[in-house]
């Protein structure tokens, strides 16, 4: 008999724990092996938790090429696709092929420093910020040409799946993920005779890059927080932020649609 390999990634809530221990029971009954390692044997990642959970089981294993399924252990649970409570369930569609994949697209940020380009990938956003509650001011360019400079506590660039989270907090839209787009949000936007920011947030499609100039500062620290993950810089030269080829491939039951999931969480 073939042999079918799954990995299970948990946060370390008790509910987390129980879960995964249950879960891995249920799983090697039905035949699969667990792994201790993510390897390229795994034919799915299982990941046990919230929404945090499912971001650093992301980050934690580089953007995995096979599907991810979420088990929901309390949280909000926008990526998480069933509760806790309905392994049985999962097992029983997951072994007849009764679902589909959500593929989901990236942002990715390229930062430059006086040596060194960096390169960081976001599922759900790339947000830049100076320290503290100091204001930052960027020049921003859109496709190569200037466009506006953006004064306030920052920018955040969301992906159609980082629309409900962040984005969403910040008045920015929510985004069918089937539509290929970034969506670029001022963070407390100044206004005023001295500084001039957009207000509202903008729309890019996905051939187009987003450029970010640091302007003169009195305090030259940015920090760069893709998906929560934060990064401090001194002296940053630029940042060019793009829609990504890298993409994550969610496992959906057939019944999941988009806007239900809105309604459910949100409305
Ligand atoms: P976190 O505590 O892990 O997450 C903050 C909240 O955002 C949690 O309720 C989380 O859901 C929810 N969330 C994450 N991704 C989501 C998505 N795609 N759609 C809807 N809700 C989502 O915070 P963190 O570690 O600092 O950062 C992780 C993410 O949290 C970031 O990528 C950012 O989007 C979001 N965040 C939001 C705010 C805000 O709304 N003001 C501030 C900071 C960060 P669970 O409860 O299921 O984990």
């Amino acid at each position: 008999m073939e042999k079918r390999v799954v990995k299970i990634y948990s946060n370390d809530t008790q509910l987390s724990i129980e879960t995964v221990m249950i879960l891995e029971q249920k799983l090697k009954d039905a035949g699969f092996t667990i792994a201790e390692e993510f390897t390229d044997e795994c034919e799915l990642l299982i990941c046990v938790g919230g929404d945090g959970a499912f971001l650093e089981a992301v980050h934690m294993y580089g953007f995995p090429k096979i599907p991810i399924i979420g088990i929901n252990t309390g949280h909000l649970g926008f990526f998480q696709e069933m509760p806790s409570d309905d392994l049985d369930l999962f097992i029983e569609l997951y072994l007849a092929k009764k679902y589909k994949i959500q593929t989901l697209n990236t942002v990715e940020a390229f930062v430059t420093l006086p040596h060194q380009t960096i390169v960081l990938n976001g599922l759900n956003e790339i947000v830049i910020k100076g320290r503290n509650t100091h204001a930052i001011h960027l020049s921003i360019s859109i496709g190569g040409k200037f466009i506006e400079r953006c004064s306030g506590d920052g920018i955040l660039v969301a992906t159609p799946a980082g629309s409900t989270a962040y984005n969403y907090s910040l008045g920015g839209s929510i985004v069918d993920p089937r539509i290929k787009l970034l969506q670029v949000t001022p963070i407390a936007p100044m206004n005023t005779t001295s500084y001039r920011s957009f207000t509202s947030s903008i729309l890019l499609p996905s051939d187009l890059q987003l450029g970010i100039l640091p302007e003169e500062m009195r305090d030259p620290t940015i920090f760069i927080i893709n998906d929560g993950i934060q990064h401090r810089y001194n002296n940053v030269r630029d940042i060019e932020i793009r829609f990504s080829d890298k993409t994550v491939k969610l496992l959906r039951f057939e019944n999941y649609y988009f806007w239900d999931k809105v309604k459910s969480k949100f409305l």
